[in-house]
């Protein structure tokens, strides 16, 4: 089984554990919304039996790579479940709404990919994961429903133990100013508000007006943001120099991709917890 990122890779290791073989498709520090598929890649897809993504956009270049190349690798989408936040047309500022999509495939670009933010939404991925292991594979079905409910222990002590820790910040400085718009989940979950980001919308790919950076320097400002979140996959050139005209500190954390083992990220748990200790810690 093949997963497109190393976090949705991370934990359906967890739920497969020693019994199905998980890998990652993309290598660990690549951009989820601009990864261009190698011919490498194809080759190893073709030899997959299963491919997990996340959806709802994320993977942008995917599935027109694999339509291209002739491939038809049964595909499933991690992310079906689970209530998506959605940017209004209308609405230039990218302010997000919640609500239940039938068909994701229509609303291309518009749902926030960045579920994972939130464990609990990381809950659904697990049921999912856990259903298409056992269909695969059903001699090992009580293998997979054990794993499962481990670690969907871990997810929900990783929850408590996120509500604890941004307990310390005052409510006034749960703001959230980052490279793209990723951190909506998270914020709408434990009480945060997203007030801008450096590149409009929900991809990385995005660029911004002189006229938004200009704004979003008079917002930070006005909210007295002390951090910009940049994802480690991503540029950070822009967001120094907003940083530098507004006295804020550019906060470097693990956003598309987990980190190398060496580094302090390389499971979605220890991902997580690296990020909420950054946010709380540039917040006081
Ligand atoms: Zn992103």
């Amino acid at each position: 089984m093949i997963a497109t990122t190393t976090i949705l890779a991370d934990v359906a290791s967890e739920v497969g554990g020693k019994t199905a073989d998980v890998h990652a498709l993309l290598p660990v520090g690549a951009d989820p919304h601009g990864y261009e598929l190698t011919s490498d890649d194809l080759r190893r897809l073709t030899r997959a039996d299963l491919l997990l993504i996340n959806g709802l956009g994320l993977e942008q270049n995917l599935s027109g790579t694999m339509k291209s190349a002739g491939m038809d690798l049964p595909l499933v989408v991690t992310s079906r479940s689970i209530k998506t936040r959605t940017m209004k047309l209308d609405d230039g500022h990218g302010h997000a709404s919640s609500e239940r999509h039938v068909d994701h495939a229509h609303n291309h670009g518009k749902s926030d990919p960045h579920v994972w933010f939130n464990p609990n939404n990381v809950l659904h991925w697990v049921d999912v994961i856990e259903t298409e292991l056992v269909r695969h594979d059903s001699s090992h079905a009580d293998i997979y429903r054990r794993n499962a409910e481990v670690y969907r222990d871990s997810l929900r002590a990783l929850d408590r133990w996120i509500r604890a820790t941004v307990s310390q910040i005052p409510e006034e400085r749960r703001v959230i100013v980052s490279d793209h718009k990723l951190f909506g989940y998270f914020a709408d979950e434990y009480g945060f508000k997203v007030v801008g980001s450096v590149v409009p919308g929900f991809s990385s790919l995005a660029s911004p007006s002189a006229r938004a950076v200009a704004k979003l320097e008079t917002t930070i400002a006005e909210a007295g943001v002390r951090a910009i979140l940049v994802g480690q996959t991503v540029n950070p050139v822009l967001a120094e120099r907003i940083a530098e005209d507004t006295g804020a500190e550019v906060v470097r954390v693990y956003t598309g991709s987990l980190s190398s083992p060496e580094e302090p990220a390389a499971t979605y748990l220890d991902y997580m917890r690296y990020n909420v200790r950054a946010i709380t810690r540039a917040a006081q």
